[in-house]
């Protein structure tokens, strides 16, 4: 496995990973609609187009690479989840997957609350005009500043991660005057994977406050005690890329728990519990996701169960999905260069990005499937590795893909369901400039995020 970095240089044969590639499918120009955006589709001249708009075009007006990203796909997206959940829950976008103040905009449109963890990304969500109280400030270090902001804002609620997090917040909104809605994270001993999910008594990782050991009652408890905060819910984020509901139900189990043992501890009954996010998406054919309103039913059907049996009003629900709303609404879209045939093992495609703007592949050993999006092509499928620009052996988009036989530099390709974590994880590594973000709706293509230039870079460097 291609787990980790390589240092810059040439990697030998015999270490070359196995591959998990299944066989080519029966037409290289089938777009399955599982991992493609909505209104993506091949014209009669074989070309694929997104919100009607070819990919040629799009190539030649923005560059590549360039993530390409179908707002109605995103606002579908977003109502769904709106609506699956309706009037009595909430639903924050986790805006780490990525965020712009063209997304905020949508957002706000679409009725959803929004998710930030940085001083940042707040500055994003206030200046594309969230309104404070339907921001969540989320992370497990963030700073006196980032709270100070973020309080002075007015945030809806700021999601307390550690016991010293509970007396600087609480400080801080009374030093300001002010009384902050808090809810707190706990860890309940569920990790979830894409197919699985293990429940455990404790939870070796840095967010949260174990529930094991009384860990989390007793945050509770001193929150509940602090002037400066109004104590409003419990927050548990269990994993991502998750399709196995049973982690969820797990989870909701134990914080269910915890709801009760602080009412019969305290008499206080918290109005709400958040459930996190971590909806899987598909990548590839081989994933099936569930729809928003199967997941809603789902979710609400364990905590209102859960409640009966401790006999708890049903606190109101919310969830952060990210992946599931922007992931399947954009797609990376590359020019080819170099073409390599490696006899007997496979062909290396070389595009003009890479791990600097795709480092899923790279970091989680992440699958992704790839197309020839400029032309449709009669020729053999031949299995291929799409590689990126980088001094780094290690630099894989697409680790194993069938493309057609006849694939010739100047081609379009595009990996598709790379709207979350791309843009969002992209860097500057070689000092390649990060690609644009460019929505597509009915009206046209616009830069929503736009390609970054080597003056933003010397910008920076300060000589
Ligand atoms: C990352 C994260 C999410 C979103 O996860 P997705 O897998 O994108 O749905 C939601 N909540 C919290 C607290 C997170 O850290």
């Amino acid at each position: 496995m291609s787990r980790s970095a390589h240092p810059a240089g040439p990697r030998h044969a015999d270490v070359l990973p196995e591959g998990h590639y299944s066989a080519p499918p029966a037409d290289l120009n089938t777009l399955d609609p599982k991992v493609w955006a909505q209104t993506v589709t091949r014209d009669d001249e074989g070309v694929v187009t997104v919100g009607g708009i070819d990919v040629k075009r799009i190539a030649e007006e923005f560059g590549t690479p360039t993530y390409v990203l179908d707002e109605a796909d995103f606002r579908a997206r977003a109502r769904a989840w709106r609506t699956a959940f309706g009037p009595d829950a909430d639903v924050f976008y986790a805006g780490k997957a990525f965020l712009s103040r063209a997304v905020v905009r949508w957002l706000n449109e679409e009725g959803l609350n929004l998710d930030v963890c940085s001083g940042g990304e707040l500055a994003t969500a206030l200046s594309g005009g969230m309104p404070a109280e339907r921001i969540a400030f989320h992370g497990n270090n963030k700073s006196a500043d980032e709270i100070r902001r973020a309080v002075e804002a007015g945030v809806g609620r700021i999601v307390l991660d550690s016991f010293q997090e509970i007396v600087r917040v609480a400080h801080i909104a009374q030093s300001l005057g002010k009384r902050q809605k808090v809810q707190i994270r706990i860890t309940v001993g569920v990790e979830a994977h894409t197919h699985e999910f293990i429940a455990t008594a404790h939870e070796d990782q840095k967010f949260g406050i174990p529930l094991a050991g009384g860990q989390a009652a007793e945050a509770v408890q001193r929150a509940l005690q602090l002037d400066g905060l109004d104590v409003i819910g419990i927050h548990s984020h269990i994993g991502s890329q998750i399709f196995d509901m049973s982690g969820f139900e797990v989870a909701a189990h134990r914080v269910v728990g915890l709801l009760r043992d602080i009412r019969d501890e305290h008499g206080v009954e918290l109005p709400e519990i958040d459930l996190g996010g971590g909806l899987g998406i598909a990548y590839t054919s081989d994933d099936d996701p569930r729809e928003p309103h199967e997941i809603a039913k789902a979710l609400t059907e364990i905590v209102s169960r859960e409640c009966e049996a401790a006999r708890l009003r049903t606190p109101r629900i919310s969830v952060e999905p990210g992946r599931a709303i922007v992931g399947p609404t954009a797609f990376t879209l590359y020019e080819v260069g170099t073409i390599k045939p490696l006899d007997g093992l496979r062909t290396y495609v070389s595009v003009d990005g890479g791990m600097s703007d795709n480092i899923r592949t790279a970091l989680y050993d992440a699958e992704y499937t790839v197309a020839l999006v400029s032309r449709a092509s009669d020729a053999e499928p031949m299995l291929a590795r799409v590689v990126g620009k980088h001094c780094e052996s290690g630099d894989i988009v697409v680790k194993d893909a069938f493309l057609p036989a006849d694939l010739a530099p100047g081609d379009l390709i595009a990996v598709p369901a790379t709207g979350a974590y791309c843009r969002s994880m992209a860097s500057n590594y070689n000092h390649v400039l990060r690609p644009p973000v460019v929505a597509v709706n009915d009206e046209g293509a616009r830069v929503i995020v736009r390609r970054e230039t080597e003056e933003d870079l010397l910008r920076l460097d300060v000589g």
